[in-house]
């Protein structure tokens, strides 16, 4: 028997097919030729929303009750994906964790089930409007469930849990709910990604501690990275990610606390700050 290489039939295959069929999957040159063909847009007309753990959600009724009003007068005008941040309950979760001596992974699994309760707590305040709250696994009916609802709820963590990888530095999951939401509006190729906080949008330094902090209302990636700012308003792994996106090459941070900001949003207008990358 000879030590050949099973080959399909290639007379099926494109050139490109067979290179990837019987080539090397490290190949630099092979991997470039693969995004060839641009990666289709599957949910165009969706707007994936990140509600704040401790931005916004943490902040209870006060903030929250406004925000679900917003969210039930978009419906029927707005497809929403409805993602959830962790909070104070996540940060006290890793301290714990952090204080046993727990690994990243399993850190990751606890930051899950907090951005699950805040889920739930959305999706309660929704039911009544017939909003489903959605795990991984029902993502396969999110097409269903946008035409027939409008908005589904689902947890921001990524679904890595024990397969989270290490960071560099210490051992908090790097990947945590900011960067969840923003993988949906990636591979769903949305039509917005908007991060709904506590604060205008970015600033130059942590509007909390630095009065003197200025808004910026349109920063490209390279330009924020380039800034070396000591804080961000959003987790620096979402900027990472965007430098390789197919779909979803600009996000929007808003200040959710102010009515009506969610809504122009959600239409298109510059409100908070706009990050792109070119
Ligand atoms: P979430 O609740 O979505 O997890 P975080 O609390 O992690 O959000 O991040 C939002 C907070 O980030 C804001 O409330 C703000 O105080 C803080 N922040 C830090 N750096 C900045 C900055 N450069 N510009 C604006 N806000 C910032
Ligand atoms: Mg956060």
């Amino acid at each position: 028997m000879t030590n050949t290489i099973p080959t399909l039939d290639n007379q099926l295959l494109s050139q490109l097919g067979q290179s990837i069929v019987q080539g090397s999957l490290s190949d630099q040159q092979l991997l470039a030729q693969t995004s060839r063909e641009p990666s289709i847009k599957i949910l165009p007309n969706a707007c994936v929303l990140k509600i704040g753990g401790q931005s916004f959600i943490d902040r209870g009724r006060a903030a929250v009750y406004p925000l679900i009003e917003e969210i039930v007068e978009n419906l029927g005008q707005h497809k929403m994906i409805i993602g959830t941040g962790g909070g104070t309950r996540a940060r006290h979760a890793y301290s714990v964790g952090l204080d046993l001596g727990l690994p990243t992974g399993v850190l990751s699994v606890l930051g899950t089930f907090v951005s699950m309760q805040n889920a739930r707590m959305i999706h309660y305040l929704l039911a009544e409007n017939g909003i489903p709250f959605i795990e991984p696994v029902q993502f396969p009916q999110l097409p269903l469930y946008l035409a027939e609802r409008g908005a589904v709820v689902f947890f921001g963590m990524p679904p890595y849990t024990f397969w989270h990888e290490n960071p560099t530095a210490g051992r908090i999951p790097p990947h945590r709910t900011d960067t969840g939401a923003y993988l949906v509006s990636e591979v769903f190729g949305a039509k917005s990604m908007i991060f709904i906080k506590d604060e205008e949008g970015l600033y130059t330094a942590d509007p909390k501690k630095d009065r003197n902090a200025k808004l910026i209302k349109n920063i490209s990636v390279s330009e924020l990275k380039s800034l070396d700012l000591q804080d961000v308003i959003i987790e620096r792994s979402v900027l990472d990610l965007m430098e390789n996106a197919c779909n979803s090459r600009s996000i929007r941070v808003i200040n959710g606390l102010t009515k009506g900001n969610l809504t122009r949003a959600l239409n298109g207008e510059d409100i908070g700050t706009l990050i792109y990358v070119d």
